[in-house]
């Protein structure tokens, strides 16, 4: 087995400590529990830290990852992803939510925005672990 780069961190933003290890249902932690700040070392996939920028990374809002279910050809809400913005140099990064995020935190991103009712719904379906029910 490859050792994965695991390391502990202190958060950019918020200065809190974050643990890198734990059950946390992803297997990189690139962004803070708590205020969901990250920081720019990814450059091409998650968890490659090829990034030399090493800019403040903002949660700007939330995005699905597109899926499609192949036996019912209908497009399905896929899974809930982060979107961050770095500071320095712009780039756009989509993280997956770790499983201790602050769904408070998520849910605050939603509604800054003018974000649709349906796309909250979804939101609060997958951060409380519920079905996902697409009601129209
Ligand atoms: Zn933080
Ligand atoms: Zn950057």
């Amino acid at each position: 087995m490859k050792s994965n780069i695991k390391e502990n961190f202190k958060c950019l933003h918020c200065g809190k400590h974050v643990s890198a290890i734990g059950n946390i249902g992803t297997r990189n932690r690139n962004h803070c529990p708590f205020c969901l700040w990250s920081k720019h070392v990814d450059e091409t996939k998650t968890g490659d830290r090829l990034s030399k920028c090493g800019g403040k990374m903002h949660p700007v809002g939330v995005t699905f990852k597109k899926s499609r279910d192949g036996k019912w050809k209908k497009a399905k809400i896929g899974e809930l992803m982060l979107m961050h913005i770095c500071e320095k140099c712009g780039k756009v990064n989509l993280n997956r939510i770790a499983a201790d995020d602050d769904p408070k935190e998520i849910m605050k991103l939603v509604k800054n925005k003018s974000v649709s009712e349906e796309i909250k719904h979804n939101v609060k379906q997958q951060l409380y672990g519920k079905e996902i029910i697409i009601q129209k």
